[in-house]
C-alpha cells in the first residue's frame, strides 16, 4: 500500500547513469543477526563439519544459480558468479574459519564473521576503491555460506510488478542478474560503492541506480513514487507534479541522447575530412571488456596489470598471468591490447611486494624503478604477454620512464625474457612492439630520444599533470589546481606528439584527458594518433570527433597553445565547440 507520500530528496553515490521513475519496491537483504558463543573443545569437529557442509551447500546453490543464468542471460556475465566460487573453494577461507573455531572455542556462525571482519579491516585500509570493493565480495558470498548455516534461506528478489524500483539495504552481483530489465526501472541501496560488482554490473546492463545512501531504506516504503537520476546520485520520494514532469522530461532526453550515441557504435572513428584517430578502453578488470565494444571501441589501449598483483599474499605466477592476459587478448580480438607492466607502489599497495616504508611514495620504489629491482618478477611477466600475444595482438610498454638507462635496463629484461622461452622450446610473439608511458616531465624533456628506442608512446596525463604541476592526483583540497589545460602540460603534449612523428612512432594518450571531450579538438589537432578511455566515454568522444574536422581542430590546438592560462584555454574551448562543432557541455 502506498504510505503516506511524504516528499524528500536523497542524496547518495551515483553507480549506474539513467533516469528511473517507478513504485519502490523493498527487498529484505538485511544482514543476519549472529550470536556468538563460546563452545566445549570436544564440539570442535561437529563445528568444523557444519562448515563444511553449508560451504558444500552454498557451492551448489551458486552453480545452480549460475546454470540457469547461463540459459537466460548467456555466458557474458557470469564471471561474477564464478569470482563467488573461488572466494568459497579458497583454502584460506577454509584455515582462517577452522583456526577461529578451533583456537578461540567459538561457534562456526562467529567465526565466519570474524574471519569477514578481520578481511574487510584488512581490506579498509587500502587506498584502492577497487580493491575496498573486492572485500565486498567476500563479505556477500560470507552472508549467503551464513544464511546455509542458520538455515535462513536467501530470498530471490520478488517478483516485480508494474514499473518499479528496488529498494535494499544492499544487493548482491547475483541479484543484479536476475533482475528482470523489463520490471524493474532501477535500483537504490544503504550500502556500495561505485566499484562495487554490483554497481559494475548495473552500468553494464544499463540499469540506473544510486548507491551508498545510508539509510534509504528507512526513508521509503512499498508504493513510495520514486525517481532516480543515476548520473547525479540524487534520489527524488513522492515528487510533486511539477518535479516529476521534470524528471520525465529528462529521462525523455536521456534515453533519446543514449539511442542516438548507440547509433555511433559501428560507424568509423573519423573526422568529416577523413581523419582517423583509433579510439580505445582503459581496463583494469575483464569485466570491462564487453563495455569497450558496446561502446564502439577498437581494443584496448590500457591494460592496467597491477590487480592481478594486488589484494593477495602471493605473486601470481607465469601460468596464472598467461592464463590472465591470453583471456583478455582474444577478448579484444581482432584489434589490439596494449598492456602495461607492473605499476605497483605509490598509492597503488601491493602486500607481497612491498618497497619499504618511504617517506614520498609518489616519488619512490613504483612502476618499472619496482620491476627493475625485482628481475625475477619482471621477467615473468614479460614472459607470460609475450607468450599471450601469439593469440591476437599485444603490445607492451613500461610505466613511469623517467630517462633512457631505465629504458635500456627494462629492454634488456625482456630480451632476457625472450631467450628464456627461447631456450625452453615456449612459442612467443617476436615482434610485440614496445613503447613507455609519457608521464614524468623528464620523459618530456626528452621524448626525441626516448622516440628513438620504441615503438609507441603513451601519455599519461593523469601522473604528467600530478608530477609536471606538483599537486598530488588524490589530494581533494589541490583539486582545483589540477588543471589539465594549464599551458605547461598543453605544450608538454605538444612537444611529445612533435617528437614522436619525427621519430615514425605512434603517440597515443591513456589518461583521464583522453575520454573528455572538451579536450578533443587539442588532442586532435596536436595530431595525436590513438585515445583510449574509459569505455562508457568513448561514443561521446566519438560524436565529437565525427563532427570535428582535423584542420579545424589543427587551428584550435595552436591558437590554444597562445593562451596564458588554464581557465582562458577552457573558455576559448567551450566557446569553440559550441560554435565551430554545435556540441554544448551541461
Ligand atoms: C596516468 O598516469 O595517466 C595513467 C594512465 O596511469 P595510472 O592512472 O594508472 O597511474
Ligand atoms: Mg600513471
Amino acid at each position: 500500500m502506498a504510505s503516506a507520500r511524504t516528499k524528500s530528496v536523497l542524496h547518495g553515490t551515483g553507480a549506474s547513469p539513467g533516469i528511473a521513475i517507478g513504485t519502490a519496491q523493498m527487498v529484505d537483504r538485511s544482514r543476519l543477526r549472529v550470536l556468538e558463543f563460546p563452545i566445549e573443545a570436544g564440539q570442535v569437529p561437529v563445528e568444523i563439519g557444519r562448515l563444511a557442509l553449508a560451504l558444500d551447500d552454498t557451492r551448489r546453490e551458486l552453480l545452480r544459480i549460475r546454470d540457469e543464468l547461463a540459459v537466460e542471460r548467456g555466458a557474458e556475465h557470469l564471471y561474477v558468479i564464478d569470482a563467488h566460487l573461488l572466494i568459497l573453494e579458497d583454502s584460506m577461507l577454509v584455515r582462517e574459519v577452522t583456526g577461529f573455531i578451533r583456537d578461540e572455542e567459538i561457534n562456526a556462525e562467529a567465526a565466519i564473521r570474524r574471519f569477514t571482519r578481520k578481511f574487510l579491516e584488512h581490506f579498509s585500509g587500502v587506498d584502492d576503491d577497487y580493491l575496498r570493493e573486492r572485500g565486498r565480495d567476500i563479505e556477500t558470498v560470507m552472508e549467503r555460506l551464513l544464511r546455509h548455516m542458520t538455515g535462513t534461506p536467501h530470498h530471490p528478489l520478488p517478483r516485480a510488478t508494474g514499473r518499479c524500483i528496488l529498494v535494499a539495504h544492499d544487493l548482491s552481483p547475483t541479484d543484479i542478474l536476475q533482475i528482470d530489465a523489463t520490471q524493474v526501472a532501477g535500483f537504490v541501496t544503504d550500502l556500495g560503492g561505485r566499484n562495487a560488482h554490483t554497481a559494475i554490473l548495473a552500468r553494464a546492463l544499463e540499469i540506473p541506480a544510486v548507491v551508498g545512501m545510508a539509510s534509504v531504506t528507512s526513508a521509503l516504503r512499498d508504493g513510495d513514487l520514486v525517481v532516480i537520476d543515476g548520473a547525479r546520485g540524487i534520489v527524488e520520494i513522492n515528487p510533486d507534479s511539477e518535479t516529476l514532469e521534470t524528471y520525465q522530461r529528462r529521462k525523455r532526453l536521456y534515453d533519446h541522447q543514449e539511442q542516438e550515441l548507440t547509433k555511433l557504435r559501428e560507424l568509423p572513428p573519423l573526422t568529416p575530412d577523413g581523419y582517423r584517430l583509433r579510439l580505445q578502453g582503459n581496463v583494469e578488470f575483464p569485466e570491462e571488456i564487453p563495455a569497450i565494444t558496446a561502446h564502439g571501441g577498437q581494443g584496448i589501449g590500457l591494460y592496467r596489470t597491477e590487480l592481478l598483483f594486488m589484494n593477495r599474499d602471493t605473486l601470481p605466477d607465469e601460468e596464472e598471468q598467461y592464463a590472465a592476459y591470453a583471456a583478455v587478448i582474444r577478448a579484444a580480438a581482432p584489434h589490439p591490447v596494449s598492456i602495461r607492466t607492473l605499476d605497483v607502489g605509490g598509492d597503488k599497495l601491493c602486500g607481497a611486494l612491498h618497497p619499504g616504508d618511504e617517506a614520498n611514495p609518489a616519488l619512490g620504489v613504483r612502476a618499472v624503478r619496482l620491476s627493475l629491482r625485482e628481475p625475477e618478477l619482471f621477467r615473468t611477466q614479460l614472459r607470460a604477454i609475450l607468450r599471450a600475444s601469439l593469440l591476437g595482438t599485444a603490445r607492451l610498454f613500461f610505466p613511469m620512464i623517467s630517462g633512457l638507462p631505465e629504458l635500456r635496463a627494462a629492454k634488456s629484461c625482456l630480451a632476457e625474457a625472450k631467450a628464456e622461452l627461447t631456450a625452453r622450446g615456449v612459442p612467443y610473439d617476436d615482434a610485440v612492439e614496445v613503447g613507455i608511458m609519457i608521464e614524468i616531465p623528464s620523459a618530456v624533456i626528452i621524448a626525441d630520444l626516448l622516440a628513438r628506442e620504441v615503438d609507441f608512446f603513451s601519455v599519461g596525463t593523469n601522473d604528467l599533470i600530478q608530477y609536471t604541476l606538483a599537486i598530488d592526483r588524490s589530494n581533494e583540497q589541490l583539486a582545483p589546481l589540477y588543471e589539465p589545460l594549464h599551458p605547461a602540460i598543453l605544450r608538454s603534449l605538444k612537444t611529445v606528439v612533435e617528437a614522436a612523428h619525427a621519430a615514425g612512432i605512434r603517440a597515443c594518450i591513456c589518461g583521464e584527458m583522453a575520454g573528455d571531450p572538451l579536450y578533443l579538438p587539442i588532442l586532435l589537432g596536436l595530431g595525436f594518433d590513438e585515445l583510449s578511455m574509459s569505455p562508457v566515454a568513448i561514443p561521446r568522444v566519438k560524436r565529437l570527433l565525427r563532427r570535428c574536422p582535423k584542420e579545424e581542430a589543427t587551428k584550435v590546438a595552436a591558437r590554444a597553445l597562445t593562451c596564458s592560462t588554464a581557465a582562458q584555454v577552457e573558455s576559448y574551448l567551450q566557446g569553440e565547440i559550441a560554435s565551430r562543432f554545435s556540441e554544448s557541455f551541461d
